[in-house]
C-alpha cells in the first residue's frame, strides 16, 4: 500500500461548498465528491477501497451535516464498490449501471481481491435504490442528473448544479490520467465516437467549473483536452494488434500522464489473448 493518504480540496461558490475527496493512487486516484449546501451533504460515488471509504466517512461526519442523498455515477468499481460501508442511507443509481454492476461484480472483486486483498471491502454491494434522469432539489439546490450513454461506461450520471455553472462529470473527463477506453456499446462497438459527440455538446455549454473523477478540477477546456486525447485512442485501436503496442503508443504520446492502471485494463479488455 502506498504511504500516500486520501486527500481533500475544496472549492467555495457561494453559499455552495464542493469537496473532491481524493483517494491516493492505490485507490485509482479516484474524487469522491460532496456537495455541501447549508444544511445538507450530497454524495457523488464513493471509494474503491475500504481503508479510503472509512477516512471518506470521517470526512463526512468531521462536515456536520446530515447526508442528503448518495449518487454513484457509473458501474466502474472505483466509483461504487465501497457502497456496503454506507449501507446507512440509501444509494442511488442508474438502472443501466445497476444492471452492469450486477454482472461485474463477482469479476471485479476478484480482481481487486487478487491485486490488493488488504484494501477491498470485506463484502460488495449493490446501490441500494434507482435514480431517475432529470432534476431534483435538495435543500433548495437543484440538481440536473444527465444520463449520458455509450461514453466512458455504458450509462454515466453527471450531476449538473446550474446556480453555479458546474458540471461534476467524473468519468466523461480525465485531467491527466490515463482514461479506459474499453467500453463497447450494445452492437459490440467501441463507445469511443460517442463518447466524443458527448463532449462536443457538452464543451458548447461553457461551464466554468467541471469536475472530473480523476485528476484536478477544471472548466470547459477539459472536454477539448479529452476530444483531443479519444480521437488519438481511436487511431490506437484502430491501429495497435497487442495491448503492449496500445500501452506504449499511450505513453509515447501522452508520457506525463498518470493512472496506468488504465491502460492496463483498457488492454486486458480489447487484447484480451495476448500479454498486457
Ligand atoms: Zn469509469
Amino acid at each position: 500500500m502506498s504511504s500516500d493518504g486520501p486527500r481533500t480540496t475544496t472549492i467555495d461558490k457561494g453559499d455552495i461548498r464542493l469537496h473532491m475527496f481524493t483517494s491516493p493512487e492505490v485507490g485509482e486516484m479516484v474524487n469522491s465528491h460532496v456537495i455541501e449546501t447549508p444544511n445538507a451533504l450530497i454524495v457523488v460515488d464513493v471509494p474503491l477501497y475500504k481503508p479510503f471509504a472509512e477516512a471518506f466517512r470521517t470526512y463526512l461526519d468531521g462536515l456536520g451535516k446530515p447526508i442528503a442523498k448518495i449518487l454513484i455515477t457509473h458501474a466502474h468499481p472505483d466509483h461504487w464498490f465501497t457502497v456496503s460501508q454506507f449501507q446507512d442511507h440509501a444509494t442511488f443509481a442508474f438502472q443501466e449501471a445497476l444492471d452492469e454492476m450486477a454482472v461485474l461484480k463477482d469479476l471485479a472483486y476478484g480482481y481487486h481481491s487478487s491485486i490488493h486483498p488488504d484494501l477491498v471491502p470485506d463484502v460488495v454491494t449493490l446501490p441500494s435504490d434507482v435514480a431517475e434522469e432529470g432534476p431534483i432539489e435538495i435543500d433548495g439546490v437543484t440538481l440536473i442528473l444527465h444520463k449520458v450513454r455509450d461514453a466512458e461506461a455504458t450509462a454515466t450520471m453527471a450531476v449538473e448544479i446550474p446556480a453555479i455553472n458546474t458540471l461534476i462529470a467524473q468519468d466523461l473527463v480525465y485531467d491527466r490520467c490515463y482514461a479506459y477506453v474499453a467500453t463497447k456499446d450494445a452492437a459490440g462497438e467501441s463507445t469511443i465516437g460517442s463518447w466524443i459527440g458527448h463532449l462536443e455538446a457538452l464543451a458548447r455549454r461553457d461551464f466554468d467549473l467541471v469536475l472530473p473523477a480523476h485528476g484536478e478540477a477544471s472548466d470547459s477546456s477539459i472536454f477539448d483536452a479529452n476530444i483531443a486525447y479519444l480521437r488519438f485512442a481511436a487511431d490506437v485501436l484502430a491501429s495497435a494488434r497487442t495491448g503492449d503496442d496500445m500501452i506504449r503508443q499511450f505513453k509515447e504520446r501522452y508520457p506525463d500522464y498518470r493512472l496506468d492502471l488504465m491502460l492496463t485494463m483498457s488492454a486486458y479488455m480489447l487484447y484480451p489473448s495476448a500479454e498486457a
